[in-house]
């Protein structure tokens, strides 16, 4: 078969990699027919076993590794970059990023010589800082827009960019593109940070023990405008910054274009769950996930067993403390209008896509 572009996508079973996946190999995807790799540290799970993507396992944070598997891939034409690899300090977040990513574009620059334009996801956290300083600087004032100035803390975000910076410049006529996802939306087990999934385990869990589903969060955030970026929309974006012509060499804010309140998505989540108490706690007390759930290993298990789920343990597909964090207090909204101006109009339902993923989650046995 012919192909017109040839994607790598870096971090292929995460949470827009897997929506990546799912979308390139589409006949009607722009730029296409495009051929599919797909990179990631562990090997191919099942639920992604179907897609038409050629599966690479490989940890690129090892420099080796990535140089003997990655440099082989030299007709490459697009770079999808959509991973990250968590740390404690920030410090240490630039550094192991920063590795991971010069790895990958180390491997790959010199040997893949129709490579054209290279897509990175980094995100809000570009405006808010990074988790280790959440809530303690005061940011930007909101909306966001691309063009402010960086804040003056060390963001792994900051050394990624710089890093494409960097690269891009040694070749003649490759292009980038930086996307900026609010809260993603979407499928993936194997994601770092997925709120939908975390969810939906919480809810599963209130269901079989009968218990109210309270609010992990703060009131400023029960009743506060809300954005989500849905992971299609996000790779639907990053297609388009490879083949528009107004989008290189250019960053984005990319989220769904409308607002909600976390209220009326707590409703939504107890209905799909068929729960029967569920909101705001009365006391008014924050609830902690990672506290709440901390003794609930062997719930999760008989769940997954009665209900014949895909095997995850419990720690795996709740990623409580991120819950715990997002949760802890408004939302500051980014602007859309930069995107809107280059010609992205696409855009997503937020409680549409809340339900799609929450369909999707179900029909993949990853909740019951
Ligand atoms: P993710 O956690 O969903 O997926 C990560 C992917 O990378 C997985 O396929 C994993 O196997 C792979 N991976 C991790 N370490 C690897 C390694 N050493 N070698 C090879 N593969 C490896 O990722 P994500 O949440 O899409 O994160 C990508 C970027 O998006 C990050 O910068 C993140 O901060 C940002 N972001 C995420 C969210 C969110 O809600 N998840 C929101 C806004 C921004």
């Amino acid at each position: 078969r012919e192909y017109k572009s040839v994607a790598l996508v870096v971090g292929v079973t995460g949470i827009v990699g897997n929506s990546l996946a799912e979308i390139l190999p589409l006949a009607d995807t722009p730029g296409g027919p495009w051929k599919v790799y797909g990179v990631a540290r562990g090997k191919r799970p099942s639920w992604n076993e179907d897609s038409p993507v050629e599966y690479i396992q490989c940890d690129i944070s090892d420099r080796n590794q990535t140089q003997s598997k990655l440099s082989l891939l030299t007709d490459v034409t697009h770079i999808f970059y959509v991973t990250w690899g968590s740390r404690e300090t920030e410090s240490e977040n630039c550094k192991i990023n920063g590795l991971m990513f010069l790895n990958v574009l180390e491997a790959v620059i010199p040997n893949a010589h129709n490579l054209r334009h290279i897509c990175l996801q980094t995100g809000s956290k570009h405006y808010v800082g990074p988790f280790q300083f959440f809530r303690e600087i005061e940011p930007h004032d909101p909306p966001f827009t691309e063009d402010l100035p960086r804040l003056e803390l060390p963001n792994f975000y900051h050394t990624l960019e710089d890093i494409l910076f960097q690269e891009v410049a040694k070749k003649e006529g490759l292009t980038w593109s930086v996307h900026r996802p609010d809260l993603i939306f979407g499928f993936s087990p194997h994601s770092l940070m997925n709120v939908m999934r975390t969810l939906c385990v919480y809810a599963a869990i209130c269901k079989h023990e009968g218990a109210p589903m309270l609010f992990p969060g703060v009131k400023e955030l029960w009743n506060c405008y809300a954005v989500a970026s849905d992971a299609d929309l996000i790779a639907e974006h990053e297609i388009w910054a490879c083949v528009d012509p107004n989008a290189k060499n250019e960053a984005f804010n990319i989220h769904n274009g409308d607002v909600f309140k976390w209220k009326q998505l707590w409703n939504v989540l107890g209905e799909q769950f068929g729960l029967e108490e569920y909101g705001f706690a009365e006391t008014g007390e924050r609830i902690s996930l990672a506290e709440t759930m901390k003794d609930k290993g062997a719930v999760w298990e008989e769940i997954v067993k009665e209900n014949q789920l895909l095997p995850t343990k419990l720690e795996e597909v709740g990623a409580w403390w991120f819950v715990d964090l997002i949760f802890g207090g408004e939302v500051s909204i980014p602007s859309m209008n930069k995107s809107k101006e280059h010609g992205f109009l696409g855009f997503r339902n937020s409680k549409k896509s809340f339900i799609s993923w929450i369909e999707r989650m179900k029909a993949d046995k990853v909740v019951p």
